[in-house]
This record gives structure tokens, C-alpha cells and sequence, in this order.
């Protein structure tokens, strides 16, 4: 069932509603949140929300499940990460009743869904123009969260200290064990961050025991776990060249791409800082002195870590020279 919890109105005089698809077991178990375009460009997620209900198993499944594809309405509308008054509603949480919209926003999802439930996953993908390799983003410390995390079956898990003012924080600070899941670009599709998605949120399920598990041992190797991530910024302006995607290991001193003006001087080559993956990277080629070009995860032992994603087929880059 699809109830629509009354959120605000447009200033056009038509109702705002928060739509969220409930779907009851008839026995009892956890009560699961999905929620995607908190960000409101960051579409992915909606994409594999329907793809998630719409699987004949979600009809058998033990406790509850609480559906919200699109948490952002007005960012959802506008094609924008903020609300209209561009506030990012992921820093707004928990909310309150008489704030700006944003926190009216979080408080109505805090109150009225978060409340609710013992476990939630937040889908959201990397800004525009920015793709992110599939990676679950966790309170790695806290041994529940890390097993679900590894249960997604995912290459990359970041040990990532929950932000103040985001869903997942503010949900944590309720006692609920929360994924997020960060995947593909905003305003795009991307197939493999979906199907990844889909099938984490349906082993999560499992190894929450709201779906009966597999017979088989879930495919997919053990995760890599980074501690610490960082983004290599443009040394100066101009075009960027680079044969990096996401996925590829780097070591120290690795050269990452150049940025030259459009006369093929001044050029700049921009090398690795660290050793690791690359979790996300800039398909803008236009970068001003200081953009964020590259993103990448500090794993130790490179060499022998696994590399799961190489059957993943991921996204060709675009700027390839
Ligand atoms: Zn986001």
C-alpha cells in the first residue's frame, strides 16, 4: 500500500505529499527504511527502489519494509541536490516543526518513518558531472552495521563517521543500524550501480531475516574496507586528460591525468598522493584550479587485495585522451 503523508504545499496551492510504499509481513521482523533523492538529482536510487518492489519476493517477506523513492519532491522537480532555497536537505536532520522547509522536511521523515523502524539504507549517487564506484558508506566500528555492509556484496566498504545534519546520523543517533549507498552520478542512469543496488538491498534483506535466505552462498567476494578517503583536487585550470576510471588502483606518485590550456601549454600532471582505489572521478574535463577531480580510498596492501569489481563492467571514462 501507498500512503501519502501530507508534507507542505506548493505556492501554487497544490498539496506536497511524502509517498512511501509499506509492505507488512505477515510475521514479524524488522522494520527496514529505503529512501533515495534526498538529494534531489540523485536518481539511481529511484530507480532501484522500483525494481526492489517490484520483485514477487518482496510479497513474502518477514516485518515491515517502508518504501521512499523520492524524499525531495521540490529537488526531484527542479533537477537540484537542494530545496528551493538551497538548502541541502541532508544536513537538516533530525528537523524541527518550525524551521525552514528542509527541517520541517526531516523532521516529518523522522517522525513519521525513522521512527518506525530498526534499519534503514539511504541511496544516493556521486554530484553531477561526478561518478561514483558502487560503495557502502558505514559506521564500520559498529559490528551489526559492518555485517550488513558486507552482506551488500559490494567491492568497497568506507568507514565513513556519520556527518552531522544527514539522515543516516541523525537515524544512528535513534539506535537504527544505516547504509548508504553511494553509486553512479546524479541525473543519470547507470545499469550497473542499479543492479548492484538491487541485489544489495535484497542480501541485506536476507541477512536481516526478512528474506528467506539462498541455498547457495550469495556470489561475490569480501569487501575492501578504507578508513579514510580523499579527493585530488586541480593543481591549476584548464582541460583535463585522463586515463583513470573508477576502480582502477593507484599507488603514490601514479599519474592521474593532465590538465593543459587549449593550446597544448602549461601543462600540468597530476599524480597520486596515496595509495588505493578509486572510488569517484570529475567527467566534466573543464576543471578550475582546486575542483574535485578524483576520489580516492586509502586501502593498505594493495597487491593482494581482491579486485571483485573487474567482472563489474564499469563505466568507460570520457575524457580518455
Ligand atoms: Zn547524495
Amino acid at each position: 500500500m501507498t500512503i501519502d503523508l501530507p508534507a507542505t504545499m506548493f505556492y501554487t496551492h497544490a498539496p506536497i505529499t511524502l509517498p512511501v510504499h509499506v509492505i507488512c509481513g505477515k510475521k514479524p521482523g524488522p522494520h527496514l527504511f529505503l529512501t533515495a533523492a534526498i538529494h534531489g538529482d540523485e536518481i539511481n536510487g529511484v530507480e532501484i527502489i522500483r525494481r526492489v518492489l517490484q520483485l514477487p519476493v518482496m510479497q513474502r517477506i518477514k516485518g515491515v519494509l517502508l518504501a521512499l523513492p523520492i524524499v525531495n519532491l521540490h529537488g526531484f522537480l527542479h533537477h537540484s541536490r537542494y530545496l528551493p532555497d538551497r538548502r541541502d536537505l541532508n544536513r537538516s536532520f533530525p528537523g524541527s516543526v518550525k524551521g525552514p522547509l528542509a527541517s520541517r522536511l526531516a523532521y516529518l521523515l523522522m517522525h513519521e518513518v525513522v521512527a518506525q523502524c530498526s534499519h534503514g539504507i539511504d541511496l544516493h549517487t556521486g554530484a553531477q558531472h561526478r561518478f561514483n564506484l558502487p560503495q557502502i558508506r558505514a559506521d564500520l566500528s559498529d559490528d551489526d552495521t559492518y555485517r550488513l555492509g558486507a552482506a551488500f556484496r559490494i567491492p568497497v566498504l568506507i568507514d565513513s563517521h556519520t556527518r552531522d545534519g544527514s539522515l543516516r546520523h541523525a537515524a544512528v543517533q535513534q539506535g537504527l543500524k544505516v547504509l548508504l549507498y553511494e553509486a553512479g552520478e546524479a541525473l543519470r542512469f547507470d545499469e550497473m550501480s542499479i543492479k548492484l543496488g538491487v541485489r544489495g538491498i535484497v542480501n541485506v534483506m536476507r541477512e536481516l531475516g526478512m528474506l528467506a535466505a539462498k541455498d547457495t552462498t550469495t556470489q561475490g567476494a569480501r569487501p575492501m574496507v578504507s578508513t579514510q578517503s580523499r579527493w585530488i583536487r586541480a593543481p591549476g585550470s584548464g582541460i583535463l586528460r585522463s586515463p583513470i576510471k573508477v576502480g582502477d588502483r593507484v599507488k603514490r606518485r601514479t599519474e592521474l591525468g593532465i590538465i593543459t590550456d587549449p593550446f597544448g601549454e602549461q601543462v600540468k600532471i597530476i599524480r597520486s598522493p596515496l595509495e588505493g582505489i578509486v572510488i569517484g572521478q570529475t567527467f566534466l574535463p573543464l576543471a578550475n584550479e582546486g575542483d574535485a577531480l578524483f576520489n580516492i580510498a586509502a586501502v593498505k596492501d594493495l597487491d593482494r587485495a581482491a579486485a571483485p569489481w573487474e567482472d563489474l563492467n564499469v563505466v568507460s571514462n570520457p575524457n580518455v585522451s
